[in-house]
């Protein structure tokens, strides 16, 4: 998961405009219609080069019975305790009111990470509010202006050691460069205690996401079946999370359903929208996302999205194509699926594409197969003396480029992570490797040990 940074403060004081101007275009996940907005936005935030997952805690319009402030309170508290770290923002042009104290009381008992903000800094008119809001007692505040996007850089300047910190804490643990064989590798090098399969109390968690009328209740309510609800629809697995329990084909599986959360919400209109925020919950709640696409009208704009969305998450990700029943000459579209799908989403080559009907149940003993790999895919773990051995042949058939005239070693991989699967590879001056090089090596990787349809990360270390 990505570091997380709530923007937190009193209504009016910028935090939507900022939250638009981090996210830009890649989650335009914009909906006033009162009632319609769960109440926490998430998007995918870009600063620079620092990249980050931002919570807005600006949807207090819902309508409940709380006072303004009780929702204030409960939300802020709410988006604390999700994110590494919150950006307070207060307005630079009314100065700090009482309204602020209040933040600023919840942020220092919750112990939150703060950086401190005063928004609507351009000009004069925001000077005395920026001085004013060292009284908050939370540090030195960092003039902004979300409107007009000054202050980015200090901005940038302030997360940077704190997206380090939570990076270096979050890693699994750091590779030792040991080139004996670990324990339990056989001769091949690959390990062989892997792949644990899913149990009752650890089902594999699964989400359907796509377009409404895509056939997402159709098809989880064909996969419940007589089954039906093992344990019942229940809210709180994850917040706000709805998920059921079932076992298919005797893989336990539990399944973020979004389109029993639509009916829930009972709305009628704007099902577009909501279904991009259920799809972007389901896909933290998942580890295999299956991307429904409607036959008919595969690869819209909503689709892309939310697969490179799961891309991005690191979740594994099965394409899915319903209404099968309907097409008449199924070969050539199937053709023509695959080209879209390589063209539209090069991001998760390899991953399956199956044809399904959620209405006949058509095709569902193959989707529940190609989730189940992908699973276990996801899950690998490979052996370094392989990988290792496997290094060897990728820099004979294709040795890294000297730029400036330096040669770029690479010594040493060795798998970091699984769910998705990280390499760290030792090299001199990792910095000057192209990208292009990079992609090579997560290509290799992906074709020579089997791992089609999970994202794949790999880190560059600097050693000489
Ligand atoms: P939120 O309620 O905290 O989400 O605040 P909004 O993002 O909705 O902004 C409230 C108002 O302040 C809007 O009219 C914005 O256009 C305005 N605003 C936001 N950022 C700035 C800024 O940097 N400078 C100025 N002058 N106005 C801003
Ligand atoms: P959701 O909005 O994604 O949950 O979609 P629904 O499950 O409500 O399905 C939307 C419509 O498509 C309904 O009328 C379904 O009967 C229909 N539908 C769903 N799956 C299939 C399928 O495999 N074949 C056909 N022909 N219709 C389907």
């Amino acid at each position: 998961m990505s570091f997380t940074l709530a923007i937190v403060g009193r209504p009016n004081v910028g935090k939507s405009t900022l939250f638009n101007r981090l996210v830009g275009k890649r989650l335009a996940l914009v909906d006033d219609q009162p009632g319609v907005t769960r109440d926490l936005r998430e998007g995918s935030a870009r600063l620079g080069d620092l990249k980050f997952t931002i919570i807005d805690t600006a949807g207090l319009e819902m309508a409940t019975d709380e006072s303004l402030e009780g929702r204030m309170r409960m939300l802020t508290e709410r988006a604390v305790q999700m994110a590494d770290a919150c950006l307070f923002l207060i307005d630079a042009r009314s100065g700090v009111l009482p309204a602020d104290e209040i933040f600023a009381d919840i942020l220092r008992k919750k112990n939150a990470h703060v950086i401190l903000a005063a928004n609507k800094a351009e000009g004069k008119a925001g000077e005395a509010g920026l001085m004013e809001a060292y009284s908050l007692g939370l540090g030195e505040p960092i003039g902004l202006s979300a409107e007009h996007g000054e202050g980015m850089s200090d901005l940038a300047l302030a997360l940077r050691p704190l997206i380090t910190q939570a990076e270096e804490e979050a890693e699994d643990y750091t590779p030792e460069v040991d080139v004996d064989l670990p324990d339990d590798e056989d001769e091949d090098g690959e390990v062989e205690v892997e792949y644990i399969p899913p149990t009752r109390s650890k089902p594999l968690q699964i989400a359907v996401v796509g377009r409404p009328n895509a056939g997402k209740s159709t098809l989880i309510n064909k996969i419940l079946g007589e089954d039906r609800l093992l344990t019942g629809p229940e809210a709180g697995i994850t917040r706000d999370a709805i998920s059921v329990m079932t076992e298919w084909s005797g893989t336990p599986m539990r399944i973020f359903d979004t389109a029993g959360m639509r009916k829930k919400a009972k709305v009628q209109d704007k099902l577009e929208k909501l279904s991009v925020s259920d799809g972007l919950r389901a896909v933290k709640f998942a580890e295999v996302v299956v991307v429904l696409l409607d036959v008919d009208i595969p690869f819209e704009q909503q689709d892309l999205r939310i697969a490179d969305l799961a891309e991005r998450e690191g979740r594994a990700v099965v394409l899915a194509v319903n209404k099968w029943d309907l097409e008449g000459d199924k070969q050539d579209k199937l053709k023509k699926l695959k080209e879209q799908f390589g063209r539209l989403l090069p991001q998760l080559r390899g991953a399956p594409l199956i044809t399904v009907s959620a209405l006949t149940g058509r095709g569902l003993e193959r989707l529940h197969d190609a989730i189940v790999e992908a699973h276990q895919v996801w899950n690998r773990r490979i052996g370094t003396s392989a990988l290792n051995r496997w290094l060897v042949g990728m820099l004979e058939q294709h040795p890294p480029p000297a730029p400036q005239g330096k040669r770029i070693k690479l010594r040493y991989i060795t798998q970091v992570k699984a769910r998705p699967p990280g390499f760290v590879v030792m090299a001199s001056h990792p910095d000057l490797l192209p990208a292009s090089y990079s992609r090579y090596l997560v290509n290799g990787l992906r074709e020579d040990f089997d791992m089609p349809g999970t994202p794949i990360r790999l880190f560059m270390r600097s050693q000489n």
